[in-house]
């Protein structure tokens, strides 16, 4: 958005600097973005994205694609098409589109490798057991009685693991570092399982997966990574990294962690979100209440607000909660500079201007956006018979109430001024319709004299058309979900929900999926993808309140 904006910098870019300096890289920066494809990308991911391809465009260098997919249980390709698609979405290209599954030999080799060079042997421990001899952080672990197996053992029962001679579970190969290592990642790491799963890629090729920590930093050296740029809970990892790519002696990228984005009201575990999906909680991992980027993008959200947002949150080294309402002030800043402006009652309370002709119908000029000049004007047709908002009159009004009321004066927006003369109501004494006189000389809202405070959005009867509108508000109650306890106990019971019969403006008869309007005193709107030629579906993408730079100017 800010094209002029001078370029970030952060810890991760400065290192990179150092590295530029020093030579190490001999200049070069090579990253990658590397989703496991067991979920759908979320807002925290794009954080990632902005970071490790924005920092190769910056450098002139390239980010690739790794698909992580060395956990074939919990992966699809259904995953993978998704994450192309959010990734393009975003505005992102990536250079080459990689997959750890295509390491798996050169990765048995390398353990082979480590096997021969004695720095790895096959344990019959099973899980359970080898987590007890682990250890904690108060005291060391224990050596397994099969870690001094000799090599040739080692290597036969290694290659019978990957021939299938064994049970699931039933064996691991470990590497073999230091059992009383004060970094419990050194204690002797799983390298191998024993896994019978079927793989998208590889099929029934394996029945034995490399662990993430023996695949990730191999699959960052052979496709010459520098950077290798990832989430702060890696950081305990790094010497493991370091360790595997130095016994084996292959290039060594530099791995560097960053704080993981937390939002508040939302979740943004890709097993919790995979929980609301298949609980039936939301209607989909593109739902608009998700905080995937799919998500995202059908509420209405620009790429371009996202990057936005993530440039805002910035790059930091310890872990945080950013507030929601920031992100929501990033699409609003975006949709008031493009979004076109127009008229839609979504809960209609009919209006009769008693003292205006029948039958006739008047094509006012409206504005489309006045903060943009070249987005020029629109006809709005008016007549006799009005929709207003129910909530825009009150019989009973409280003290400074500038909106309708028995007697009371409104401007309508782009017409008339109008009054309110009588109030209809039904059998049960609600009030049904407004009967009401309009000063024609008042029209494109002069006030002519009278102070009128109040200005209205309305849309005429007979040439409204109706909407399906989804209002939504946060997928939780609480600001950190799940923290006294469940997360799903904290939903929110409303956080959808849904007005039929809405009255829009005609010229929104040909809105088209995806297309995002400001409904004028509303806030912004997006037409949804269940919207078929007989039935517009819109979904509120933000309301026009900015509580956020109510808070920002609070706080200076
Ligand atoms: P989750 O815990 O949501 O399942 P993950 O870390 O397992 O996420 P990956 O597919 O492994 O998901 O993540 C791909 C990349 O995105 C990694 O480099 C990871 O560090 C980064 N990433 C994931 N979540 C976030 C987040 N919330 N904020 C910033 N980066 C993230
Ligand atoms: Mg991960």
């Amino acid at each position: 958005m800010s094209t002029a904006a001078p370029t970030p910098t952060d810890f991760i870019r400065e290192i990179i600097d150092e590295h530029n300096r020093s030579g190490r890289f001999d200049g070069r920066v090579r990253t990658r973005f590397p989703p496991e494809p067991n979920g759908y990308l979320h807002i925290g991911h794009a954080k990632a994205i902005c970071i490790d391809f924005g920092i190769a465009a910056q450098y002139g260098g390239e980010c690739n694609l790794r698909m992580d997919d060395t956990n074939p249980e919990k992966e699809d390709q259904e995953y993978v098409d998704s994450i192309k698609e959010d990734i393009r979405w975003l505005g992102f290209q990536w250079d080459r589109e990689l997959y750890a599954s295509d390491y798996y030999e050169q990765l048995y080799e390398w353990a082979e490798l480590l096997v021969e060079k004695g720095l790895a042997f096959v344990c019959d421990l099973s899980v359970d057991k080898l987590r007890s001899y682990r250890g904690s952080l108060m005291e060391p672990g224990r050596e397994s009685p099969y870690r001094n197996r000799s090599r040739e053992e080692n290597l036969g029962l290694f290659r019978r693991m990957r021939a299938g001679e064994f049970p699931d579970g039933s064996r691991t190969l470990r590497a073999k570092i230091d059992m009383r290592a004060g970094n419990l990642n050194l204690r002797d790491p799983i390298m191998y399982r024993i896994k019978r799963a079927h793989h998208q890629r590889t099929g029934d090729k394996w029945c034995i997966y490399p662990m993430y920590d023996f695949a990730h930093g191999q699959s960052d050296s052979i496709e010459g990574i520098t950077h290798s740029i990832c989430t702060l809970e890696f950081e305990d990892h790094r010497p493991l990294y370091d360790w595997f790519l130095q016994a084996l002696g292959i290039f060594a990228p530099q791995q560097i962690e960053f704080a993981r984005l937390n939002l508040t009201y939302t979740v943004m575990s890709k097993r919790k979100l995979l929980q609301l999906v298949m609980d039936g909680l939301v209607r989909g991992w593109d739902d608009p209440r998700m905080p995937t980027i799919c998500g995202l993008r059908r509420r209405g959200y620009t790429p371009e607000s996202i990057r936005e947002f993530a440039g805002r949150i910035g790059v930091a080294k310890t872990n945080s909660t950013v507030d929601v309402q920031l992100l929501e002030s990033c699409i609003r800043d975006d949709l008031n500079r493009r979004a076109k402006r127009v008229m839609a009652v979504l809960r209609p309370l009919k209006v009769v201007i008693e003292n205006y002709p029948e039958g006739t119908v008047e094509q006012l000029v409206a504005e489309n956006n006045p903060e943009d000049a070249a987005a020029g004007t629109r006809e709005v047709p008016f007549a006799r018979d009005l929709f207003i908002e129910a909530e825009d009159f009150r019989e009973d009004p409280p003290k400074q109430w500038f909106r309708l009321a028995p007697g009371a004066l409104v401007r309508l927006k782009h017409a008339y001024i109008i009054r309110c003369e009588r109030v209809v109501k039904d059998a049960s004494g609600r009030v049904v319709e407004l009967q009401c006189s309009y000063d024609p000389a008042t029209r494109g809202g002069e006030a002519q004299g009278v102070k009128v405070r109040g200005t209205l959005h309305w849309v005429a009867a007979t040439t409204a058309i109706d909407a399906e509108v989804r209002l939504y508000e946060h997928l939780f109650t609480q600001e950190n979900p799940g923290e006294n306890g469940d997360f799903i106990a904290d939903l929110n019971p409303a956080s959808l929900e849904t007005l039929t019969g809405c009255k829009l403006e005609p010229g929104l008869r040909d809105a088209a999926v995806g297309d995002r309007f400001q409904f004028l005193r509303q806030g912004y709107f997006c037409v949804d993808p269940d919207t078929c030629p007989d039935h517009l579906v819109f979904d509120r993408v933000v309301t026009l309140r900015d509580t956020w730079a109510r808070i920002e100017k609070k706080q200076g």
